[in-house]
């Protein structure tokens, strides 16, 4: 077996997802995912040559996930043929500006931006350690969510706060799916046949955490993610953007902490905190066709802030070439871009329903019509093969 493919590793908290790519024809020769780690009923599961297997991890957590990662990919015969393995790391705050080898010194700049994302942080780095131990012959990379978007200038990111708060401890924004952001501009490219040195793309990336980008001539110049996620788009459980006194009211009217206050906003807000029924876009959807007034509702909020906010990318970009839906929500809801084109129309979009509808569970493609001045479209993304693509370079 040629000695090409990529291991990538995914670490959160409680889960790590993993799988092995070939980072020259994107095949994914296996995938999976070890759940509840630390929990009792910890496991491991995954889909090797269309077959879904599982064993349980007994209550380990990740160092006991990877080391089972690594006695399943020996007994399939895989281990051989991995090069490298690739990490997704959520913050790489002002530090990295693109993907590198990890070094002491990598790690090091890994921890400096704890305080930047206390929760993600702290699990990438435990994925890297179990991973250094259980594959100590293998190169590592690590590819960040924020560094796509170290382009944007200090207009684009910059609050209106103290500015001290920014140049004592990094405050502004930075951004998140940029490894997404990344791939979808490229790609819309090779399908538009569009030179990326000379577009104007902005991108909706709508799963269960939502953002746009702005992306001008390959480079990102805005997005609408922030500090942390929260900031931006309605998402399944996220709010996006209030006033930021929201803070003060909840906590006189009800007495919440601050703690508390961001628990609501980040994890009971969003299409789950209007709809009072679900954070999964297809339940609310089924919901507001049976007339669920608050599931009409949380969709229209939804459209209504999503949309303006890429009208508001379209400034940072200075017009639209193209317009790309990704993720979840953006590859599969027809009911969701259409209400979102139809919006944009101002900005020379013409919503081709029969294309709209062609275009969902794994179809990609224009959905506008022919004469639309500016091109919408659908892009599958694939974080995954872009993290498989950066780690090969880096070795190479
Ligand atoms: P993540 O951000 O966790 O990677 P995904 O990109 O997988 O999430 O997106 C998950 C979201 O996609 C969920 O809200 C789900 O309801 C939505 N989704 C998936 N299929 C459809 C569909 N057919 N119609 C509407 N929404 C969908």
């Amino acid at each position: 077996m040629s000695k090409e493919n990529i291991l990538i590793i995914n670490c959160g908290s409680s889960s790590l997802k993993f799988a092995v790519i070939n980072p020259s024809n994107g095949d994914e020769i296996i995938s999976g995912i070890a759940e509840r780690l630390g929990e009792k009923e910890s496991f491991i599961r995954w889909k090797f040559e269309g077959n879904k297997e599982s064993i349980t991890l007994d209550g380990g957590a990740h160092d006991a996930a990877v080391a089972a990662l690594l006695h399943m990919l020996e007994e399939k015969g895989l281990k051989e043929g991995i090069a490298a393995v690739g990490h997704r790391v959520v913050h790489g705050g002002e530090t990295f500006q693109e993907s590198c080898l990890i070094t002491e010194e990598v790690i090091q700049g890994i921890k400096d931006c704890i305080h930047l994302a206390p929760l993600h942080n702290p699990a990438n780095l435990t994925g890297i350690e179990a991973a250094q131990k259980h594959f100590p012959e293998l190169p590592m990379s690590v590819v960040f969510d924020t560094s796509f978007h170290q382009t944007m200038p200090a207009e684009a990111y910059t609050y209106a706060v103290p500015y001290k708060f920014y140049s004592e401890k990094g405050l502004r924004r930075y951004g998140m799916h940029g490894t997404s952001y990344r791939f979808v501009s490229q790609r819309v490219c090779e399908m538009l046949g569009m030179e990326i040195s000379n577009s104007k793309i902005v991108i909706a990336h709508l799963g269960n955490g939502a953002s746009c980008a702005a992306v001008l001539n390959g480079e990102s110049v805005d997005t609408t993610m922030g500090l942390t996620p929260l900031e931006g788009l309605v998402m399944g459980t996220r709010s996006g953007n209030v006033d930021p006194n929201v803070f003060s009211f909840l906590n006189k009217e009800y007495g919440y902490s601050l703690d508390e206050i961001t628990d609501i906003l980040n994890k009971k807000s969003g299409l789950l905190g209007i709809s009072e029924l679900s954070n999964d876009c297809r339940v609310v959807e089924e919901a507001a066709a049976e007339g669920h007034k608050q599931a009409t509702l949380a969709l229209d909020v939804f459209c209504y802030v999503l949309a303006k906010q890429l009208a508001g990318m379209a400034v940072a970009t200075g017009g639209v070439d193209a317009l790309a839906f990704t993720g979840g929500i953006g590859e599969n809801s027809d009911l969701i871009r259409a209400k979102v084109v139809k919006a944009l129309s101002f900005l020379g979009f013409d919503l081709d329903e029969e294309k709209n509808l062609a275009n969902r569970f794994g179809n990609e493609g224009v959905i506008s019509t022919d004469g639309s001045r500016a091109t919408a479209l659908v892009v599958s993304t694939n974080e995954e093969l872009m993290i498989a693509q950066d780690t090969a370079a880096l070795i190479a």
